[in-house]
């Protein structure tokens, strides 16, 4: 019998070991940590169908395929920035309020050691209390929220304030957005009337439809972003819907007619150089996923997102 040789490299392989996000050390020691990858396996707030709480372990698995340098940006994020995998924040299933109680207090916590944090979701509703937790110690945040929807609607099912269609209303209400600085990207679909579209405006957003951002092209975009969000601290809320289905079929609420996995990646990599303090990747659904295509891009678009924090760390 031979023994496996050692330091070949094996270890390295996507398929070996233990899964953390990009193979980062799971721990909670925040001492000189620049990034801490949160998981939110929380789908509660979700109003079609569920799933989102299997989004976090399964873009952690895909993240595996990340070979750690970034060639479009010419950085390695993962050597030039401490990132840890700060695992998942306990959530209650059954309970909204106190889930977004617990991602807050313990988004706080991290913030406030001084790293920065991306969330790996979980439905949409936890962008709420992420720019909470955010504007606790930025102020008023500079918000690029991707979507097919506004997420502004006032209430769902009668009542209910916290789903994953309200999260932005309550943010402005909350002042925890500078509308002035807040930008939605790639809305469309069937909504139940003009009021849905109007609502988001009147709130103060600019909306970037998916019409208007095939017109402008890549360019246009990256001009309408950078001059609503200046140099000012800047948080990227991305659901995942505001990707082409035919790129990302799994996720709770699909839309067609979106952005294509490669459009998203150049956008992103476009917003190199803004101050980019946090964000989130939500409403990935693994179980609609197909052959885990939409779990591969979301971690691939979280590898941009360390790629820019990683790049004004480089400059
Ligand atoms: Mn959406
Ligand atoms: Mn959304």
């Amino acid at each position: 019998m031979t023994t496996p040789p050692k330091d070949t490299g094996f270890e390295a392989q996507p398929y070996y070991g233990i899964c953390t996000f990009g193979r980062r050390p799971h721990t909670r020691e925040l001492d000189g940590v620049d990034v801490a990858i949160v998981g939110v396996p929380y789908d509660g707030a979700t109003s079609y169908r569920s799933g989102t709480r299997f989004g976090p372990r399964a873009i952690r698995e895909q993240s595996l395929l990340l070979w750690g340098y970034n060639n479009a940006l010419s950085v390695a994020p993962f050597k030039a920035l401490k990132v840890i995998d700060y695992g998942d924040v306990d959530v209650v299933p059954v309970d909204v309020l106190a889930t977004h109680a617990a991602i807050e207090t313990e988004v706080s916590k991290i913030i406030q050691e001084g790293s920065k944090v991306i969330t790996l979701g979980g439905d949409h509703s936890i962008a709420l209390p992420l720019l909470r937790a955010h504007a606790r110690k930025y102020g008023r945040m500079a918000v690029i929220h991707f979507d097919a929807h506004p997420d502004t609607w006032d209430t769902e099912f009668g009542e209910q304030k916290y789903s994953h269609g309200t999260p932005f209303r309550r943010a402005i209400e909350e002042k925890l957005i500078d509308t002035s600085a807040y930008i939605q990207i790639g809305i469309r679909g069937p909504t139940s009337g003009a009021q849905d579209y109007q609502d988001a405006l009147e709130l103060g957003a600019r909306m970037i439809t998916i019409d208007e951002a095939m017109r402008l092209g890549l360019g246009g975009i990256l001009n309408e972003i950078r001059q609503r969000v200046g140099n000012k601290p800047v948080y990227i809320t991305l659901d995942i819907d505001s990707i082409d289905p035919a790129f990302a079929p799994g996720t709770g609420t699909p839309e067609v007619g979106g952005f294509s996995s490669y459009q998203m990646l150049q956008i992103l990599r476009g917003l190199k150089g803004l101050n980019l303090v946090g964000g989130d990747l939500v409403e990935v659904s693994p179980p609609f996923d197909h052959s885990n295509i939409t779990a591969i891009l979301a971690a691939n678009l979280i590898f941009e997102f360390l790629s820019l924090m990683a790049v004004n760390r480089a400059s």
